[in-house]
């Protein structure tokens, strides 16, 4: 074979696996096809370190944020990346919001995250700007430089001669003894293929189609493309707001609502909102026009901020197995040998909290590697 180990996709998750492996194995390679690391989902998200609230008891989701929080926050400040461990507050601005947090907490414990019930006093003593009648206090949730962090993971995986080959897109993948054949056209629009004996498949939105290249054609690996837009807060109005302020989220956990994070630069964002895209189309427009439903939504718990005060900035694709409507659906990593597949590890709908977990999911990938 010529490679033993080939990772498709270069975004935070597969580099973290690519930086796991690559420690211990020497033939290991990087297949992306953009010219350089994170040009998708993982640079067009919130750069939220999630404390693991809402996810269910016993999903990968819960285990995995759970333990990747703790092994980001110790990455970073081992490799000096820029991280603020600035808590969140989740607030409720009317007495049906009051009523659910008490829920949200005792759900959160059975994860293992404490979270402490705060009143109209202590809430102005963290954030003497916003509106909330009760809320919840997560200390351990924060925001990263996911730049920064990509960058360090990059470095890492050549200083262990991992190999990482951009601007090539995997267009075929064929079942051959003791391993895959791997297809793939370059910028030059030239077709070339290698052989490899393992095949992990962190390609984000377009996963499931990786996964039907190898054969796997299950409904229940189809990715459903989910935009979430952004607006900013002009500055001064940014400089209210000091950590991340949740509302009370949605009963289907299709996203955890408008949201105000911020970043390490002080900016001050809101969102990500919800929309299915009626088509796997990559459309990144932020729609002006919902200027005023940020602003509204916001303005409950932001009680200074005027509609001007924001504008229209980036937009996200969360790669989901959740169609639209459905309950909250947990990570797919999977070892493929019972599809038919040996040696093919599949990473699908990794969505939030994707970035959080990437360590963690690393470790548990490498766990799934049959030497
Ligand atoms: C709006 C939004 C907000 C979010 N907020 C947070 C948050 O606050 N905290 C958190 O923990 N998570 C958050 N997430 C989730 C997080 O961003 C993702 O879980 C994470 O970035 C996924 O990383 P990835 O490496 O799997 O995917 P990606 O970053 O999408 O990387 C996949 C890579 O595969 C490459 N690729 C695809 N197909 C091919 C091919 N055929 N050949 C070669 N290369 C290919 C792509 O070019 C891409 O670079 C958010 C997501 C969104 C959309």
């Amino acid at each position: 074979m010529d490679a033993e180990i080939t990772i498709i996709g270069a975004g935070v998750i597969g580099l973290a696996i690519a930086e796991k492996i690559s420690g211990s194995n020497n033939n290991v390679f990087v297949i992306e096809k953009h010219p350089t690391f994170g040009q998708e989902t993982s640079s067009r998200n919130s750069e939220v370190i999630h404390a693991g609230i809402y996810y269910p008891k016993g999903s990968l989701k819960a285990q995995l944020c759970l333990e990747g929080k703790s092994l980001l926050y110790d990455y970073c400040r081992k490799y000096e990346i820029p991280v603020n461990n600035c808590g969140k507050l989740i607030v409720a601005t009317s007495r049906e919001e009051v009523a659910v947090i008490e829920g949200i907490k005792n759900n959160s414990a059975l994860n293992g995250v404490d979270l402490e019930i705060m009143e109209q006093d202590q809430i102005a003593a963290l954030e003497p700007n916003i509106f909330a009648l009760k809320a919840l206090f997560s200390p351990t949730t924060g925001i990263v430089d996911t730049h920064s962090l990509m960058k360090r993971l990059e470095i890492n995986i050549l200083n262990q001669r991992g190999q990482i080959v951009y601007g090539s897109e995997v267009t075929g993948i064929k079942k051959i003894d003791g391993g895959y054949e791997i297809t793939l056209l370059d910028t030059d629009k030239k077709n070339y293929s290698f052989t490899s004996s393992l095949v992990i498949n962190s390609a984000g939105l377009t996963s499931d189609k990786i996964s039907e290249m190898a054969g796997m054609n299950d409904e229940k690996l189809k990715i459903s493309f989910c935009k979430g837009e952004y607006f900013r807060v002009k500055p001064p109005k940014n400089r209210l707001i000091s950590r991340l302020v949740y509302p009370v989220p949605h009963t289907n956990m299709e996203g955890i609502g408008i949201h105000v994070t911020i970043d390490m630069g002080g900016g001050v964002k809101l969102g990500p909102d919800v929309t299915y895209l009626e088509s796997n189309v990559y459309d990144y427009r932020v729609d002006p026009s919902k200027q005023e439903t940020f602003w509204k939504s916001a303005k409950k718990f932001l009680p200074f901020l005027e509609y001007d005060d924001i504008i229209p900035e980036m937009a996200g694709i969360r790669p989901k197995t959740q169609k639209k409507g459905e309950p909250i659906h947990d990570f797919y990593i999977m070892e493929e040998s019972s599809r038919g597949n040996p040696g093919f590890i599949n990473l699908i709908g990794m969505e939030s909290p994707g970035m959080t977990s990437c360590l963690s999911i690393a470790n548990y990938v490498y766990r799934l590697i049959k030497y």
